[in-house]
């Protein structure tokens, strides 16, 4: 299983990841970092298929993938 993960500390939540994950499984925390942005998330990482779009798209190099 795929699993992806963002670095709460070094997201800015501009939401670029958002809307490039073809899942869509992908959303804003509730919660927020010490910037005080709300950072995004993965909801179902069940249905993650680890195609890294999400992770070419930030600019701010804050997600993983692992397999
Ligand atoms: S690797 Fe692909 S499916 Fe998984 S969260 Fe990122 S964009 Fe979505
Ligand atoms: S693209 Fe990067 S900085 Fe922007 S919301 Fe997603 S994880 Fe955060």
């Amino acid at each position: 299983m795929a699993k992806m993960t963002v670095n709460p500390n070094y997201c800015k939540g501009c939401g670029l990841c958002i809307a490039a994950c073809p899942k869509k499984i992908i959303k804003f925390s509730a919660k927020i970092n010490a910037k005080g942005y709300h950072y995004a998330e993965v909801e179902d990482q069940a249905s993650c298929i680890a195609c890294k779009m999400c992770y070419q798209t930030c600019p701010d190099v804050a997600i993983t993938i692992e397999k």
